[in-house]
């Protein structure tokens, strides 16, 4: 052989050997069946249980129904039989929290005396955590518990994502997610209310602050369409948002009042077009007030010089403010969300701060109260619409 035929040999020889040693060494990475990942996709649940992530909507962190599978706890993922490991260290933490939190949901059932009753079912987003008892809902996908859960889990990421632009605010600036009960039988909103709101309520309650909780009967007779459901949500989860972020602080009892109802009808009437809704605080004062749309009323009010003044409505608790007052109140917030885009979470900084008026506006939006006066007159002169509501009043 000659020296060059040699080394190509020898070369032949090691690369061989090479690809030998490389092939033993990686075999469990060659399994088939998993791909080298070590898991694979949960057969026990693939056809039974929750099927909503997925599907382009918000996926649930967790499920009720989804963590029932006894094979996977909802994860959809499975050691691999073929090569014998364990599934990752991130799908086993994963199964550890959802029995954590089944045992956190399962405390719920209980307190709501779910036993041989139709059980409630849960669920967790990134922001939201939601407690459903409701058989269906009047919208698509809300034929069954577990998908009107999850229409409304979705609902409340959307309007969590209002809530971040309006504010100028991020996922750190919230001291804890906010749950929402929602309830067909007025027997749970009674449990559930003490404890979770502090509240006894056979309607609605909340608990704002640090760790807000939202209790609702899907009453009928009150709210007789599902919007009206969708309705009462959005606003009281509104207030609930707004309670929490930035510092934990309810700003309905510093005076804050019109903030903390001026935004919650905000939502309403840019979601619904007009407001139904008045939670528990507010309940007393409404009965001869008109519901409907606003912005007629605000309007009709300013060009016959009949508005409630900005400091007129600054002063207040939410418990202190008249029907009128609420108004007003919604009108001034929508005033700075429409036409000062950006600087409405500066403004909830300084009312929970109790910063006063004149030196807020001034270093937010460089105005004297009597310019803002002058301005948000102005704007309400040619934004606000003179037209009647075109729905009947209900
Ligand atoms: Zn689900
Ligand atoms: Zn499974
Ligand atoms: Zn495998
Ligand atoms: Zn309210």
């Amino acid at each position: 052989m000659s020296p060059r035929g040699f080394w190509i040999a020898l070369a032949l020889v090691l690369s061989v050997l090479l690809s030998f040693a490389h092939g033993a060494a990686s075999e469990p990475q060659g399994c088939k069946r998993c791909a080298g990942s070590g898991e694979v996709q949960c057969g026990s649940c693939a056809k039974s249980t929750c099927n909503w992530s997925g599907e382009g909507k918000v996926s649930a962190r967790f499920c009720s129904l989804a963590a029932q599978c006894g094979s996977c706890r909802g994860t959809q993922r499975i050691a691999c039989k073929e090569c014998g490991r364990e599934v990752t260290p991130a799908t086993a933490k994963l199964r550890r929290e959802t029995e954590a939190w089944l045992a956190e949901m399962a405390a719920i059932d209980s307190t709501v005396g779910a036993a041989g009753r139709e059980k409630p079912v849960h669920a967790q987003s990134a922001h939201f955590r939601i407690t459903w008892n409701i058989k269906q809902v009047d919208v698509k996908g809300g034929s069954t518990p577990h998908g009107g859960m999850h229409v409304y889990l979705d609902r409340l990421e959307a309007l969590y994502t209002e809530f971040l632009k309006d504010l100028s605010a991020a996922d750190k600036d919230f001291c804890g997610i906010t749950h929402v009960m929602l309830w067909q039988s007025a027997r749970d909103q009674e449990k559930a209310s003490p404890v979770y709101t502090g509240q006894a309520s056979s309607t609605e309650s909340k608990l704002m602050g640090k760790s807000p909780f939202v209790s609702i009967f899907y009453d009928k007779s009150h709210l007789h369409e599902e919007f009206e459901l969708h309705q009462a949500v959005v606003h009281q989860v509104a207030h609930c948002l707004l309670s929490n972020v930035f510092d934990g602080i309810w700003p309905g009892n510093i005076k804050g009042g019109w903030i903390d109802c001026g935004l919650a009808h905000a939502y309403e009437i840019r979601t619904f077009g007009e407001v139904r809704h008045y939670c528990y605080v507010e309940q007393d004062t409404l009965q001869a007030f008109q519901f409907g749309r606003w912005e007629q009323a605000v309007l009709s009010g300013v060009q016959g010089g009949k508005e409630v003044r900005f400091l007129g409505v600054t002063g207040k608790h939410t418990t202190e403010l008249t029907p009128e007052e609420h108004m007003y109140a919604w009108s001034y917030v929508d005033y700075l969300l429409r036409a000062h885009p950006g600087k409405f979470g500066a403004v909830a900084r300084a009312v929970k701060s109790k910063q006063p008026y004149a030196e807020m506006l001034q270093s937010i939006l460089g105005k004297s109260p009597a310019q803002f006066q002058g301005d948000w007159a102005q704007w309400v002169r040619t934004t606000y619409s003179p037209k009647k509501a075109e729905k009947p009043r209900q």
